[in-house]
């Protein structure tokens, strides 16, 4: 196994700690002992797990002699936030094709936006509906090379192989941790680190299972996105054991109406998490995820395993884009 060339940007290796306090509100005796890994303080502008993809997808396009990002997300992609970061970190004149995002004043210009506008990327309307901003990604980057740039045009999610290659690294770094983890739980989007940590734990002897909760997609349609995406990680990094369809394990059971359309019960788990922890969970991602943990552990489906870890993918800038959400 051999990693790609990384461009270092990111604040590695990330903090892992107990929550016990979360633990004991929960009151669940036959649960196992709960771990956070703290994905959300990467850095680049406020950290993410976008941040260890774009090591690998920067030196990429550092070597392919590019000299702009093009990039796309829905309106408050925490993914065009990082790459802004990243882009203008490394050099690069950095344009985010993005979904309107409706009425909200707040949805439309705090959050994410306020901090992409603040980094200077470009922002471009996107043509097309929802995550598929292929077309609208293409005609901005037939726009750049007219006026003479090297664009380098990275998917939705930075869920490239090569951005992948960022989880391989994650899960070494889990590997390398005490204790030895008997799950992995996370929010599983465009499938980037899903892919990329089963890519990392097939090479390893032992590793645990990963539990991917989706924020969009049905099970079967997110399982089939990993899959293939861990096939190609594997193929790039050299890996000696393929990922197959039973290790790719997902759960679309707390999407609730849809990509970042709040429920009850992502409203209950950051407001947990936060008054119990002093951590915060995000509206889209990472308050989904840990409410279906939250369930799923009062439903007793993790009793007897060995220790539990989420991992913190990040998202805290979506939480002024929801301000009335959490009034
Ligand atoms: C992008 C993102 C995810 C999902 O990661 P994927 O690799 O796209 O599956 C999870 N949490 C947050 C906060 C994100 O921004």
């Amino acid at each position: 196994m051999k990693l790609p060339p990384r461009h270092d940007l990111a604040f590695l290796p990330t903090p892992l700690h107990p929550l016990d306090r979360l633990a004991e509100a929960l009151a669940l005796p036959h649960a196992p002992r709960l771990w956070i890994k703290r994905d959300d303080q990467t850095g680049l502008a406020a950290g993410g797990n976008k941040a260890r993809k774009l090591e690998f997808l920067v030196a990429d396009a550092l070597a392919a002699g590019a000299d702009a990002l093009v990039t796309a997300g829905g309106r408050q992609s925490n993914h065009a936030r990082q790459t802004a970061a990243a882009g203008r970190a490394s050099g690069f004149e950095v344009h985010l094709v993005l979904n309107e995002g409706g009425e909200d004043p707040e949805y439309r210009w705090s959050g994410n936006v306020l901090l992409d506008r603040l980094l200077g990327a470009h922002i471009h309307p996107n043509a097309g509906t929802g995550f598929d901003a292929d077309d609208a990604m293409a005609d901005v980057a037939a726009e750049l090379r007219r006026a003479g740039r090297r664009p380098y045009v990275i998917p939705p999610g930075g869920s490239s192989p090569v951005g992948a290659v960022g989880y391989v690294d994650a899960a070494r770094e889990l590997l390398a941790a005490a204790p030895t983890f008997g799950c992995v739980v996370h929010a599983s989007g465009s499938g980037g680190t899903q892919a990329g940590l089963l890519a990392g734990f097939a090479q390893a002897e032992a590793a645990p299972p990963v539990l991917g909760i989706s924020v969009a997609r049905s099970s079967e349609e997110l399982a089939a996105r990993v899959l293939a995406l861990a096939g190609e990680t594997v193929a790039l990094i050299g890996g000696a054991t393929p990922v197959v369809p039973a290790d790719v394990v997902v759960d679309d059971g707390y999407v609730g109406p849809g990509y970042g359309v709040p429920t009850d019960a992502m409203v209950e788990a950051v407001g947990l998490v936060a008054r119990t922890e002093g951590v915060l969970l995000d509206p889209v991602y990472t308050g989904k995820a840990m409410a279906g943990l939250v369930d799923l552990l009062r439903a007793g489906r993790f009793d007897g395993m060995g220790d539990l870890v989420f991992l913190h993918t990040g998202g805290l800038p979506g939480l002024f884009a929801y301000r009335t959400t959490f009034e």
